[in-house]
């Protein structure tokens, strides 16, 4: 909307543009320089995403119809960061998989395309869903890629995964894990703790899930309301003294000045450190470092919450006021 003469003026909403014929991006002699989680580059594949997670900006930004760049192009960008000197390149574009769902390329040949340039051992695709494994593309990241993939699977609740509008059910996440493990992939997990209405069931199911499940890698988030997402709108509309980021830890983490989330997070993280094929060490030091971590997210995340609520006029007390008045 703008205003024309004093006069508001609304556009209609657009239809996305295709993203075929778009001009290679103006690439930066120093790139290879980057390293981004071991890669180089991140490239993008397609935009849009069938999933409908309700902490994610993908669907918010790109919509839910996906929209893939031909083959031929992405082939062609791919060459001009090798000729700058990248290497290592990972795909990017919400969930990898869903590159071609629009008919406009394959995901297994646009891995074997890339794979064919770079190299397998160059080529990643991180970010993946459970319900999107099946034996054909798991074979195909073993064949085509480092043979690493990280699944997002956020909470070993299964209300949670509901509230959450995952799209996923806990029996899901264990097929789909044993899955990768069965075509001798190494698989991560995405977590998110201290999401709105998240009990401490729900989070002691969550733990029990990274203690059995055991995997070779783990990130573990506090739930960050992103702009724009069905999370930011309903963190948003609750009081502070009801939000586990903000909440205070009474537990036994409270002597380190915790919120609950934070708490949650410690515990988590510490529990994944022993949980995994490869267990770490646990010193003075890399607990420091755990604890400064979960701090430091909250911090982040309880400055977007405010900065939200300021922006969009609400406030827990300002929302209880209205809703008394009702
Ligand atoms: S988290 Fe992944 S699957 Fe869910 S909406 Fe975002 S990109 Fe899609």
């Amino acid at each position: 909307a703008f205003l024309r003469e004093g006069e508001e003026v609304k556009t209609p909403p657009r239809r996305p543009p295709d993203l075929s014929g778009r001009p290679l991006p103006e690439i930066p002699s120093d790139v290879w320089r980057q390293d981004i989680r071991g890669a180089q580059v991140y490239l993008e594949t397609h935009r849009g995403c069938l999933g409908g997670c309700g902490f994610c900006q993908v669907p918010c930004f790109f919509g839910r119809r996906v929209r893939s760049r031909p083959p031929e192009e992405i082939e062609k960008e791919v060459k001009a960061f090798m000729e700058r000197g990248v290497r290592r390149i990972s795909f990017f574009g919400g969930t990898s998989t869903h590159y071609g769902r629009d008919g406009e390329g394959d995901f297994i040949d646009l891995l074997e395309r890339v794979s064919k340039l770079l190299g397998p051992k160059n080529v990643s695709v991180p970010d993946l869903r459970v319900d999107e494994a099946d034996r054909e593309v798991l074979e195909a990241l073993k064949r085509y890629t480092i043979g690493f993939l990280i699944f997002g699977i956020e909470s070993g609740s299964t209300r949670m995964l509901r509230k959450m509008r995952k799209g996923i059910t806990v029996e899901q996440i264990w097929e789909g894990v044993e899955k990768a493990r069965e075509v001798g992939l190494e698989v991560g997990g995405a977590f998110i703790v201290g999401y709105p209405g998240e009990t401490e069931e729900d989070y002691l199911e969550t733990k029990e899930m990274v203690e059995e499940l055991m995997l070779d890698e783990y990130t573990i988030s506090l739930a960050d309301p992103l702009p724009g997402t069905p999370l930011a709108e309903e963190v948003c509309r609750l009081p502070e003294e009801e939000n586990p980021v903000f909440q205070k830890e009474e537990g036994k983490w409270g002597r380190l000045g915790l919120t609950v989330a934070e708490a949650r997070a410690l515990d988590l993280m510490l529990t994944a450190s022993c949980a995994r094929s490869r267990p770490i060490l646990l010193t003075d030091g890399f607990y420091r470092r755990l604890v400064e971590e979960v701090k430091r997210q909250g911090e982040e995340v309880r400055a977007n919450t405010r900065d939200l609520k300021r922006l969009l006029g609400f406030s827990g007390t300002v929302f209880r006021e209205k809703s008394r008045r009702k």
